[in-house]
């Protein structure tokens, strides 16, 4: 197998060390008939060649994934263990390569990409120590009833642009952890990084058990139709993944959608700004607010909406643009993002909105798909920017006066993915986050998924979901054991 780093014929723009890319088939890389380049979001270079699959690529893939599965699933939970254990060896090997890659795939700064890295690596050590196990359901004289947990094959994976690396690594371990093999395939916008940690894990796997293939729309639907594909793990778009359940619906695959949100954050009247602040500039503008758990939609109590947006401002200033030390922030990842956000603030201009800081400022030679830190003042409850996911650092600040009613103004979004709450009450925070509709609410702390705790979305954010010990219940089927004594 070639190395990490090969002096092979794929252009770079100059500055991107030359790396080659692979579709990752039965344990080997395979040279690709065509191929495609992504943009370097910062400079609007081209950088590597990546390599696009066909069909038949796609149909090898799940031939060896079905033969590796009879094999697979008979491995034991010490095994797998150990397996995914050896994964995490093989990223924290690379972390220097697995960086570099996402850095230029996606505008991240180096420091954010190497986290992202590292985590993708915490996410296989925690399954390391963490299994489902068998379950006694019920017990009397006449019977015993078990409930285990059987893997259900060959595992479609699908994956975004915005963290290509962790959030396609999950949905790797939580199949691979409990004795599913995965074929996975990464958003067209960002394949390096995915394609590199399949090459780079087959040193530890068996064949076929982990593969990867690179594709747009046309793939990612014959994965779905695939009859020999038995579910799908898709993050993205509520609109794709409404499709992928309808062609899913054809072979009754079960399927995961972790979709968009347009999340809610609540600041109430006892919150201490000096602490709340920063923690709220985080959650809206971390990765240029392309982060789907990202506060989309903020709710300042009144009595202290001046001070925030004030505050909000000066520390909004701190994240930097066009500059390499920022550490949260960087450019949009792709033009199609970039387009679109600009699109909200043309909205916000056409009706008026207060733009408090930020807007479309650069000068239109500038190079990169930049944005600034943009905070809109008081927009109306259906302004577009409130109404839809901006999934950009565009982030409209709302105020409220009564609870009840800024409860129903969090949960009137049909998406229910992410919200938090600031105030130190604890008591007020619970009764607060326990009536908004929402998979995850974050207390006194900027939203992130933790690898421990459940994370799947509600309403229009999709179903099934992710991580922690109950995200290994979703990869598999439930069987009941029915014992007579
Ligand atoms: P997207 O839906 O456009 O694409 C996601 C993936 O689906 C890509 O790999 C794409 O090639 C593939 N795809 C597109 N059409 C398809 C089809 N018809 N059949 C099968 N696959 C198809 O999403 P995106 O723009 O890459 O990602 C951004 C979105 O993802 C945002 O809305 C964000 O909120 C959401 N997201 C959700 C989570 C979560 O955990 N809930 C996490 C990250 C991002």
């Amino acid at each position: 197998m070639p190395s990490a780093e090969t002096n092979g014929s794929n252009g770079t723009n100059g500055h991107a060390p030359t790396v080659q890319f692979f579709n990752v088939i039965d344990g080997k890389p395979r040279i690709a008939e065509e191929y495609h380049q992504v943009i370097d979001p910062r400079t609007e270079e081209p950088l590597w060649d990546a390599p696009i699959a066909t069909a038949k690529d796609l149909d090898d893939a799940v031939v060896a994934a079905n033969r590796a599965f009879k094999t697979w699933r008979k491995s034991t939970t010490a095994e797998r263990q150990k397996a995914v254990h050896d994964v995490a060896d093989v990223i924290l090997k690379n972390v220097d390569i697995l960086t570099e890659v996402q850095m230029r795939e996606t505008g991240k700064s180096r420091l954010m990409s190497k986290f992202d890295v590292e985590r993708a690596a915490w996410h296989f050590e925690y399954y390391r120590t963490v299994a489902l196990e068998d379950e006694l359901q019920y017990e009397d004289d006449t019977v015993r009833i078990i409930a285990t947990h059987a893997p259900i094959g060959v595992l479609g994976a699908i994956s975004p642009w915005n963290f290509p690396l962790i959030l396609s690594t999950v949905k790797v371990v939580s199949a691979l952890a409990t004795g599913n093999c995965v074929i996975i395939k990464p958003s067209p916008f960002t394949p390096y990084s995915l394609l590199k940690f399949c090459e780079l894990a087959q040193s530890v796997l068996p064949p076929g058990v982990f593969q990867a293939v690179n594709g747009g729309a046309e793939l990612g639907e014959l994965m779905t139709l695939h009859r020999d594909i038995h579910h799908i793990s898709f993050t993205g778009t509520i609109a794709v993944g409404q499709r992928i359940l309808r062609n899913c619906a054809g072979t009754l695959k079960k399927v995961i959608l972790e979709l968009a949100g347009n999340n809610a954050c609540i600041v109430c009247d006892d919150a201490d700004l000096d602490a709340v602040v920063p923690q709220v500039a985080i959650g809206a503008l971390f990765h240029a607010g392309q982060v789907c758990v990202a506060s989309k939609r903020i709710y300042v109590h009144e009595s202290l909406y001046d001070r925030f947006l004030e505050k909000l401002v000066e520390e909004s200033k701190k994240f930097a643009v066009d500059d390499d030390q920022s550490v949260t922030f960087g450019p949009l990842s792709n033009k199609a993002n970039y387009e679109r956000a600009l699109g909200f603030i043309e909205d916000c201009k056409k009706n008026g909105y207060k733009i408090v800081t930020g807007g479309d400022v650069r000068p239109k030679e500038a190079k990169g798909f930049w944005i600034p830190p943009t905070i809109v003042a008081k927009p109306p409850d259906d302004a577009l920017l409130v109404r839809e996911e901006q999934f950009a650092p565009i982030v409209p600040v709302m105020s409220w006066t009564e609870e009840d009613d800024v409860i129903a103004r969090a949960n009137l979004d049909n998406a229910g993915l992410g919200a938090s709450v600031y105030t130190p009450d604890l008591d007020r925070a619970q009764r607060i986050a326990r009536q908004l509709e929402s998979g995850t609410v974050w207390i006194n702390q900027f939203e992130r998924p933790h690898h421990a705790g459940f994370f799947g979305g509600w309403k229009l954010s999709g179903f099934g979901g992710e991580l922690g010990k109950q995200g290994l219940l979703h990869y598999c089927h439930t069987q009941s054991l029915q014992i007579a004594k």
